[in-house]
């Protein structure tokens, strides 16, 4: 039988409805798909337990023993059924709450008990436990590491629960022996990296021989998948350097008279470093694809405008993407305001939401003929309708917002794709970076313009109001403004509206010699902008606000940043919102609040946040902490990838081996054209017909 074609409908113990579910629910639908679906945890069969030696209430222990005796405690819904089982030297209680009625107990009989240990008033139980009689144990079910599967409320309804996915894996394990499946990594490279052969990595990662060959399947499988990840990275950057991109070698007199005439400040090194790297980036004839990282208030705007005047220099169209129409405003006015003293210096436009029918008509004229350099905007710039001259460079801020097709999307603007350049200020963990972005260049601002004072952040509990509003009030009649932002309650949207106005409300109590806005995301975007402005210019001292000021708002005489509820947002958000502070001068503050009553988790990420303003770090914490899936950055465009083995959490060191041995592979042999190179070829041709087009999008 041949596994990786073996339709899994046939395999023992499956039939057609259950091979239905299967496809729907986990992509299974070949005996070798189901191998693919690895346990997510053990339970040690191998040891039997006395009662006096349990210990803890998380591991599940197994007792040879026999019952005593059992009773029926209350009646009704309430009703319990009591047994006492012994193994010889010490009893232990069993309780049933539900099925009383099947659980059939004897006397006389030895039993194998299966369960995990809950803790009752100071002594140990077992609450449903599984007592099976010697006589009918499987040799297999009282024997080394048992494996457990991840299943779906789907599976579950026809019966497929974690043990007959184990029946049906165990069974096809002596097929996997006897005759096996072809390998999927080369024999040089399982030497090299002393890695595990395919089929026996299988074996052992269902069912393992033991704890040491579980670690080495685990360990191979990982590996395999984190290199042909990087695999289809690498290859795909490889295919596009053997794309023609924009030659443009010319600094030209856009970029020169601004330079020396224009410059409100002297550039940082690392913004001097950043042109550079994108200078020769796109001198060179081969598409940039690059992204910019530079915590918030790096200074990230003005190496987008630099960039987009060496473009224009040399005859070709820019344009520059906001995620928000706040801040595409925002950036179009400071450009203006940048530009204006210069001479005939390029023609900006803005093109947001906003822009109406009237407005757009002369607009995409004026990009058709090309009497416009630099086109700023939001979403709207991608639309089909919005057509070029001749684009040659992309710049797209706040790459998070975007999803990686519409970063496909702006390629097909001009015969060639443009070049493209990524602005974050959401740091990604190296390993995340590799993995999600790893087809990028990456250029790091890592230095904050000079003269600015760490914000000092703290944290409160979010009952000490006064001392709170003592602070703000202290803080404003210093001339300063204050932000007070609460947390966006995605299930419900209603709450999160009274969470603001209750807040806004009181703080007008509170304060009713001071004015206050409010902005949140489901206001009318011409209302949001005008309570945006009124605080901007100082009109209004307090900004209530939802997170839709998170990005890029820039007011620099705020220097408070108030945080309702902030163990609700992930703390590469609350560095986000931290970063709308201390943008002037003046000592600004980070106040966190919380409830009383915090969880661990909600304890250590307020200490993380307290202790450091490195936006890296914190990126690396909120990994370890929250895993990728939930990472800003990979939430709206997702990670193009699914791991089912490897972490992007703890794997980084093999995630740096397995970049390697990729790299080492196509920079020898870029389009897998040699012989010995085939098995990698095939392996991904068939990974992209079964993820569907995955080329396209990156
Ligand atoms: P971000 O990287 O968050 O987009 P911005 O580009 O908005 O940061 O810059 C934040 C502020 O710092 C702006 O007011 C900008 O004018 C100022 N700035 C940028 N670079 C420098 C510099 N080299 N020296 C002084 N101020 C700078
Ligand atoms: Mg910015």
């Amino acid at each position: 039988m041949d596994l990786s074609i073996q339709n899994i409908e046939y395999c023992k113990g499956v039939g057609t409805k259950r091979a239905d579910i299967l496809r729907k629910e986990l992509g299974v639908k070949s005996a070798l798909d189901l191998l693919y679906q690895f346990p997510y945890k053990y339970i040690d069969r191998s040891r039997f337990y006395y009662i006096h030696e349990i210990e803890d209430e998380d591991t599940y222990v197994q007792i040879i023993g026999h019952i005593t005796e059992w009773h029926t405690i209350g009646a009704g819904a309430a009703q319990r059924l009591s047994a006492t089982f012994t193994d010889g030297r010490h009893n232990i209680e069993l309780v049933w709450f539900k099925g009383i009625k099947y659980v059939k107990l004897e006397r006389n009989v030895k039993y194998l008990l299966f369960g995990k240990p809950s803790r009752f008033n100071h002594q140990y139980n077992f609450v449903h436990p599984e007592l099976t009689p010697m006589s009918k144990v499987q040799p297999e079910m009282a024997k080394g590491l048992e494996p457990h599967y991840n299943t779906t409320e789907g599976m579950k309804r026809t019966g497929m629960n974690s043990k007959a996915i184990r029946t049906i894996v165990a069974q096809l394990i002596p097929h996997l022996r006897r005759q096996g499946v072809p390998d999927t990594l080369g024999m040089d490279m399982l030497e090299k990296y002393h890695l595990m052969g395919l089929n026996d990595a299988l074996a052992n990662i269902h069912f393992p021989v033991d704890n040491t060959a579980m670690q080495h399947a685990r360990e191979r499988l990982k590996f395999e998948e984190l290199f042909y990840i990087q695999m289809q990275i690498l290859r795909q950057m490889k295919r596009r350097e053997l794309n023609e991109g924009y030659v443009m070698p010319i600094v030209g007199k856009h970029f020169h008279s601004f330079y020396r005439e224009c410059l409100p400040f002297e550039l940082t090194n690392a913004q001097k470093r950043v042109v550079r790297e994108i200078q020769t980036d796109i001198k060179t004839g081969k598409q940039m694809n690059r992204l910019l990282q530079g915590d918030v208030g790096s200074g990230k705007t003005m190496v987008a405008l630099l960039t987009a005047l060496l473009a224009i220099d040399n005859g070709y169209q820019a344009c520059i993407m906001a995620p928000t129409e706040i801040l595409a405003n925002q950036h179009y006015e400071s450009i203006c305001k940048m530009l204006s003293p210069l001479q005939a210096g390029p023609k900006v436009a803005l093109l947001t939401g906003s822009t109406t029918a009237k407005q757009r008509q002369p607009l995409h004229e004026q990009l058709q003929n090309g009497e416009i350099d630099l086109l700023i905007g939001t979403h709207a710039l991608i639309e089909d309708s919005v057509q070029f001259a001749n684009l040659g460079l992309c710049i797209i801020d706040e790459q998070h917002r975007f999803g990686v097709a519409q970063r496909a999307k702006l390629w097909n603007k001009n015969t060639r794709p443009p070049h493209i350049l990524v602005m974050t200020a959401t740091p990604i963990p190296r390993t995340l970076a590799m993995t999600v972005y790893g087809d990028l260049q990456v250029s790091i601002i890592d230095e904050l313009p000079p003269g600015r004072k760490p914000v000092q952040t703290l944290h409160y509990v979010n009952t000490r109001r006064t001392s709170i509003n003592q602070f703000i009030e202290q803080q404003i009649g210093l001339g300063r403004q204050v932000y007070v932002v609460y947390p966006l309650i995605k299930e419900n949207e209603k709450m999160e509206l009274q969470d603001l106005q209750n807040g806004y409300n009181q703080l007008c109590q509170t304060f009713p010699q001071y004015r206050i806005s409010m902005v949140h995301g489901q206001m009318r975007a011409k209302d949001k902008d005008e309570q945006m402005r009124r605080f901007a210019c100082g009109e209004t001292q307090i900004l209530v606000a939802t997170t839709v000021i998170e990005v890029g708002v820039n007011v620099p005489n705020a220097s408070v940043m108030i945080i309702e509820n902030a163990e609700r947002f992930g703390l590469s958000q609350l560095h986000q919102l931290r970063g709308r502070v201390g943008r002037g001068a003046e000592q600004s503050y980070c106040i966190l609040l919380t409830n009383v009553e915090q969880s661990k988790d909600t304890r250590k990420r307020m200490d993380i946040m307290v202790a450091t303003n490195d936006g890296f770090r914190i990126a690396e914490a909120d990994l370890q902490l929250r895993g990728p899936g939930d990472l800003e950055g990979t939430q709206q465009s997702g990670l193009p990838f699914e791991l089912h083995i490897a972490s992007l959490s703890t794997d980084g060191q093999l995630l740096d081996i397995a970049r390697q041995a990729a790299l080492e592979i196509l920079d020898a042999d870029p389009l897998l054209e040699e012989m010995h190179n085939r098995i990698y070829k095939q392996r991904l041709d068939f990974l992209r017909i079964a993820a569907g087009s995955w080329g396209e999008i990156s």
